[in-house]
């Protein structure tokens, strides 16, 4: 696999990605294939004219300006999948929900719920450390406007897969949003995951017991903690601290 200038491997085609993801026998692996990936031409653009352009505040900054792979350790029992980074927070600091509003909510809920060691997640170097949980995104570039095509999201979709499917302890998948809830049924399936049908709907709170390759999983869904969520009250920090509850719940029972 050709490495680009920084060193990591670089995939150009919606093969490639299924390929390279098929592939990774461990996540460190995954994480760097997908550090290298430019299999999205739009995406390819934006997020690199992003970190080329900065916001001015940043402007200081070297952004990232590539695909953000998850973190959290590979024993993790629950997963965290977001819709997709944005373009002057994980795009710029390199490691999910890092560097936004919204992480400054979703890392701060994990930190309540016993599951991160400091409720804040500013830059890649901060300390920051998960525990049981795994926190990742249905699409790994920052799109324009917050919003990958449906192809998009296909092509990046084998990458998540191969994050869950690396994580063995795994029970739980909690879905921030109703994209990357539509995003997790063909990963599901790709899994071997027996689905119900019809396929339930989104909504905050929703539960769905499914039967994964190593037993028990359970699809929670949360509303997504976007600033348009949280600045108007859709979610609230007492709703998010309950699904996460729950979801601990659920990965112990
Ligand atoms: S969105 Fe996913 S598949 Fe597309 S370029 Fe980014 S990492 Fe690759």
């Amino acid at each position: 696999m050709a490495r680009d200038a920084d060193g990591f491997p670089v995939t150009r085609s919606a093969g490639g990605v299924r390929r390279g993801a098929a592939g990774s026998r461990e996540l460190a692996v995954l994480d760097e294939r997908i550090s290298g990936c430019r299999a999205c031409p739009r995406l390819v653009a934006w997020r690199e004219e992003v970190a080329e352009v900065k916001r001015a505040s940043f402007r200081d900054e070297e952004y990232w300006g590539r695909p953000v792979p998850g973190l959290g350790p590979a024993d993790a029992r629950i997963a965290v999948v977001g819709l997709a980074p944005a373009a002057h927070g994980g795009n710029r600091t390199g490691r999910v929900f890092t560097g936004d509003r919204s992480g400054d909510w979703i890392f701060a809920a994990l930190w309540r719920a016993g599951l991160a060691n400091q409720p804040t997640s500013v830059h890649r170097d901060d300390g920051l450390q998960l525990t049981d949980v795994r926190v990742c995104a249905a699409v790994r570039c920052a799109p324009p406007a917050n919003a990958p095509t449906p192809q998009e999201r296909d092509t990046c979709s084998p990458w998540l897969a191969r994050e869950l499917a690396l994580l063995p302890r795994l029970r739980v998948v909690l879905v921030l949003g109703g994209f990357g809830w539509t995003a997790l049924w063909p990963v599901l399936a790709e899994a071997g995951v027996p689905l119900p049908r019809p396929r339930p709907a989104f909504g905050h709170g929703v539960e769905v017991p499914l039967t994964g390759p190593n037993g028990p999983l359970t699809l929670l869904g949360s509303y997504h903690v976007s600033q348009q969520n949280t600045f108007t009250g859709v979610l609230t920090e007492p709703m998010l601290d309950a699904v996460l509850t729950r979801a601990t719940e659920l990965a112990s029972s």
